[in-house]
């Protein structure tokens, strides 16, 4: 690990003006990503903000009949928060399919919308990558692409993000809130991710002075009828090939609101509003979750080793809403 510089802030005024005070400065929060990737020179930022001391660590209802996740809390206490289990527990099971309870205790809600893609030569400093390196090229689109996005690649990244957690989050309509040198800002969870295209080293659409110090939950949390669904490799400690998020609101076995966000697919969680529309005022059956999972598929394409990818998130998405449809807490 290269040598670098550290300072503590206690507020959010004072973590904005560190890091932009510094050059090459990162925030560090619960450190569970940051470090991994320093540790094997990915990144060599040259000051660390620890911003683990400031008070945005509780979890609040909003005027608005939401819940506000402060930046800081942890993974673990925001899964296991009264409120979220009750009110929001698509989320709760998300965030409890991902990593393991060691990592959970540490890392925060706001370090989880930004941990980086789990794409091997991302990882791998002596092949070509455009996220590490921008201009040197992707060893992934002609190398060993099983982890690969199925939807939204770019001809200069095919990564997937690796989250579970935002999976949930993009179903549920979230809003993170970030502070920058120039005040705050609220940015729709769709619009915080963003596709490759020809800029993959940016990953989010969060500034580099900016801080996160909330993530806003609507009201609407889809007790009733929700289902996290995460295939892997094993069955604990590894990142999702497809997982998916579905939300079902229904009257009278008719769907009044329907959301189904994919992870493990694409450089962000994806979603398809116009197919997810297909289910508004139907019956909660499987001929129209069919119909839907195909009109969703319809528009991946697959690498040489990911094809099984789309097969597996049809299927998926036709099991998340079966299960939705039946669950109630
Ligand atoms: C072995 C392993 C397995 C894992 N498995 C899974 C899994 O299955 N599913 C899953 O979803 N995740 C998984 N993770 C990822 C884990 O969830 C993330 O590492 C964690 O959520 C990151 O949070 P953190 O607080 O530790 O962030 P850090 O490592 O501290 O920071 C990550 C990034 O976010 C920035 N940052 C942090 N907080 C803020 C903020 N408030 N404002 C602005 N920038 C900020 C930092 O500068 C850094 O760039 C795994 C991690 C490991 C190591
Ligand atoms: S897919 Fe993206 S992260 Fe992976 S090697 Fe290509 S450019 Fe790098």
């Amino acid at each position: 690990m290269r040598p670098f510089s550290y300072s503590r802030a206690e507020d959010i005024d004072t973590a904005v003006n560190e890091v932009t005070a510094h050059e090459d400065a990162r925030f560090i929060a619960g450190g569970t990503n940051l470090l991994d990737l320093m540790k094997i020179d990915v990144i060599h930022p040259q000051h660390l903000v620890d911003i683990t001391h400031i008070a945005h660590d509780t979890i609040e209802n909003t005027e608005d009949g939401g819940l506000r996740l402060g930046a800081l809390v942890t993974n673990a206490d925001t899964a296991y928060h009264p409120e979220v289990e009750k009110r929001y527990p698509l989320l709760a099971h998300a965030i409890l399919a991902g990593a393991s309870p060691q990592l959970r205790n540490k890392a925060t809600d706001g370090g989880n919308l930004l941990q980086r893609t789990r794409c091997y030569y991302f990882y791998d400093k002596t092949t070509a990558c455009n996220k590490r390196e921008p201009g040197s090229g992707c060893a992934a689109i002609d190398g060993y692409n099983r982890l690969h996005a199925i939807f939204g690649a770019s001809e200069h990244c095919i990564a997937t993000h690796p989250s579970d957690m935002c999976v949930a989050l993009a179903a549920l309509d979230a809003r993170v809130q970030v502070t920058g040198p120039d005040g705050s800002r609220t940015i729709p969870f769709e619009d915080f991710h963003r596709l490759p295209g020809d800029t993959p080293e940016k990953d989010t659409n969060l500034r580099e002075d900016e801080i996160i110090t909330s993530v806003d939950l609507p009201p609407k949390g889809f007790a009733d009828h929700y289902t996290y669904i995460k295939n892997r490799d094993r069955a604990s400690y590894a990142f999702a090939l497809v997982s998916v998020a579905a939300t079902l609101e229904i009257e009278d076995n008719v769907i009044k609101d329907a959301r189904i966000a994919l992870g493990g697919v694409a450089h962000k969680p994806w979603r398809n509003k116009e197919a997810e529309s297909l289910l508004i005022d139907k019956p909660a059956d499987r001929d129209g979750f069919q119909a839907v999972a195909a009109a969703i598929v319809k528009e991946a394409k697959s690498f040489r080793y990911n094809e099984f990818k789309i097969e597996l998130a049809r299927r998926s998405i036709v099991r998340a809403l079966m299960e939705a449809s039946q669950t109630y807490q």
